[in-house]
């Protein structure tokens, strides 16, 4: 054994910090969980070092990657399953179909594994091939489509919809269109769990909350529910390159430049789940800062947080991370902002965490971050 780290352990347990216990709890989590959907929320909230130190603020991520399904799109997937149970439309053996750019889709099949049903999952093609994998692990049917916009009658989220449509009427157990996009159980799970989630981690000291919008779930059900608790919260959205909402939030008019390879997130309308909460203050909702980030922005974001703080994330966190910086930058020094670290890095393998990959796309890469040089025979 190396005497170096057993020395280091006895030192680690007398030291009071690593004391079992000794660390603050957060709300339930203490808890032994009854199977997978209670496993679901009551993540950790991680303190973001660097973007802490760069802007004078305390940064936390909300750490969704920890879900059992590996994304904060866990949520919403138990939510639309106990939606479509409530409203008696499943059945055992009940098929629940949905458009997915991918983490819903891994979410809803385990969900459905959990609860006795069976999923078929639309997916753009365009979506990395480690998504598609696992959601042919988890058991789920993949319909491959190409990826075109929402206006064409055969973009994924419309496909899905005629395809459960037709399954409705043939399959015995029943089948239901989960339709994340415009169905509220959605936003309601973030609204239940991840806002008064942050609101009891943070014991209600949070200035700013800051995350993307792909469904908008996450910005609309959390954004509402942390402004009930205080209207001074900033509610903000990032939005990536070649989605529309962040000229929609600006001045009403959905309209996009640019393009990401971030996956999840960049909408080119007002989704269900946005109307009423997720609108900009103006209108009503709970939005009152929005900002871009550009993928050059946001990668090297994600990279330094893997080399630094050894958190490895999806692209849509460094998109997060940026729009945190940006309203920690706005508030000044000394503020709390919450943001969401959305799913776990090796989702991306073969894009953003891949050289060749990233050479063809004209995009800047650390150093460190091509391993062709270090792997031995
Ligand atoms: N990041 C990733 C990786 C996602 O898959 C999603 C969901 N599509 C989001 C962020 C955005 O979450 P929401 O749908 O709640 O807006």
């Amino acid at each position: 054994t190396s005497t170096v780290a057993s020395e280091s352990v006895t030192k680690m347990h007398d030291d009071k910090r690593f004391k079992p216990g000794a660390a603050k709890p957060f709300v339930g989590d203490l808890g032994v969980r009854q199977g997978f959907l209670d496993a679901i929320g009551n993540t950790p909230l991680i303190r973001l070092k660097r973007a802490s130190e760069m802007t004078g603020c305390e940064i936390y991520g909300k750490a969704e990657f920890l879900n059992p399904g590996s994304s904060v799109k866990d949520r919403a997937a138990l939510y639309l399953i106990k939606d479509a149970e409530e409203r008696g439309l499943l059945k055992p053996g009940g098929i629940i179909v949905e458009g997915t750019a991918g983490n819903t889709g891994i979410g809803l099949a385990l969900v459905a594994n959990a609860r006795g049903y069976k999923t078929v999952i639309v997916i753009p093609k365009t979506q990395s091939q480690e998504k598609k994998d696992m959601l042919l692990i988890a058991g789920a049917e993949l319909v491959q489509v190409p990826a075109v916009p929402y206006k064409n009658p055969n973009n994924y989220v419309k496909y899905s919809g005629r395809l459960a449509e037709h399954l409705a009427k043939t399959n015995p157990g029943g089948a239901i269109w989960a339709n994340q996009f415009d169905n509220k159980a959605n936003r309601q799970a973030h609204y239940e769990t991840t806002g008064p989630e942050i609101w009891a981690q943070t014991e209600g000291k949070v200035d700013g909350f800051v995350c993307a919008i792909g469904t908008g779930g996450t910005l609309a059900g959390t954004g509402k529910y942390l402004k009930e608790k205080n209207p001074n919260i900033r509610i903000g959205m990032a939005d990536p390159m070649g989605a529309s909402m962040f000229n929609y939030y600006a001045n009403g008019e959905l309209k996009s430049e640019g393009t990401s390879l971030t996956e999840g997130i960049g909408q080119g309308r007002v989704t269900g789940n946005l109307e009423g909460w997720g609108q900009p203050t103006r209108e009503g909702g709970v939005v009152d800062f929005w900002c871009q980030v550009p993928d050059e922005e946001a990668l090297p974001l994600i990279y330094d947080l893997l080399k630094e703080e050894g958190l490895v994330m999806g692209g849509s966190t460094g998109i997060n991370i940026g729009g945190a910086i940006k309203l920690a930058k706005e508030l000044g020094p000394g503020h709390t902002i919450v943001t969401i670290l959305c799913d776990y890095g090796t989702r991306y393998q073969g894009k953003i965490y891949n050289v060749d990959f990233l050479k063809s796309k004209n995009l800047p890469y650390p150093e460190w971050l091509d391993t062709s040089t270090k792997t031995s025979q």
